[in-house]
């Protein structure tokens, strides 16, 4: 199932080039207390909602996908985790690119680890991206990007994949130069996920999907997740050693070779096979504070 959050926070199934409307499942969720809790709350239940999902739509009011804002499949994601350096060609490129590496040495995955966006620079696929330093380069990463569906620790490749409630496409936008990663990927918009997020159900292996970014037309990345060093479940392990992850945790799995920048008025357009596609706009510097 293609599940999508749209326009004003609305829930919809996606099927056929349409969104079915299904915001009335959100009823169930009932009311939450202060402390709220960190995690969200929708992709908690998501497993139990399914078969009601699937009734709904059936008989749910239907909006043109062309006609929606998408908005994050995932409204409150308690953690951003995120994989540097996670393809072969794109290690080879950090390491060969000063404009990539800024004089510092390039470490495999295993020895840098991983990092952690701001869930404040998550952003919907509508909305696009807003260049807040128009001074520096900006870069597309396009990655496949797996949605936690439940609590866990230290959680074994091998069990991993249960785990994952779906999966979607993201941007991990970022400034290129010398600060820490966790400031300059964590800019307002720029975690772009969607079009929507696909259930577990249908991917039964991210192993093997094929990726491709263009911008304004022209290829910039193009390959499969066969290539990534440390694979979905890898990471999953990897994370989970050293921190729990909670239903709506999102996990960046890095990106290939190709990254580039862009520059506002440009068009990304990305796409991952058994996900879909999604257009991404790149605007100015957004005054509103
Ligand atoms: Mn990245």
């Amino acid at each position: 199932m293609k599940i999508c959050r749209f326009n004003e926070d609305r829930i919809g199934v996606v099927i056929d080039g349409e969104i079915a409307d299904v915001t009335a499942i959100l009823e169930s969720l009932g009311s939450a207390r202060y402390p709220f809790p960190n995690h969200d709350v929708f992709i908690a239940n998501l497993s139990r909602l399914l078969p009601d999902l699937a009734t709904l739509s059936r008989r749910a009011q239907r909006v043109p996908l062309s006609s929606a804002m998408l908005l994050s499949p995932v409204a409150n994601p308690g953690k951003i985790v995120a994989a540097p350096v996670n393809y072969v060609d794109h290690l080879s490129e950090a390491i060969n690119q000063n404009e990539l590496n800024h004089g510092s040495r390039i470490h495999r995955i295993q020895t840098v680890g991983l990092f952690l966006k701001a869930t404040s620079s998550l952003q919907g696929c509508s909305h696009g991206v807003f260049i807040e330093h128009a001074d520096r380069r900006n870069d597309h990463e396009i990655e496949l990007v797996a949605i936690i569906g439940k609590s866990g620790r230290n959680v074994p490749k091998e069990r991993a994949l249960e785990y994952v409630a779906g999966y979607c496409i993201g941007l991990d936008m970022t400034v290129r130069g010398s600060e820490d990663r966790s400031m300059r990927k964590s800019v307002d918009t720029f975690s772009v996920v969607g079009p929507w997020m696909v259930t577990a159900d249908e991917i039964p292996n991210p192993g093997t999907l094929d990726l491709c970014l263009t911008v304004n037309g022209e290829e910039r990345q193009r390959a499969n997740t066969k290539d990534l060093i440390l694979n979905t479940a890898e990471l999953i392990e990897f994370a989970t050693s050293y921190y729990s992850i909670a239903p709506g945790d999102l996990i960046f799995t890095g990106t290939p070779a190709g990254v580039g920048s862009v520059r506002t008025g440009d068009r990304i357009r990305a796409e991952i096979a058994s996900i879909g596609a999604m257009e991404v706009a790149v605007h100015e510097k957004c005054n509103i504070v």
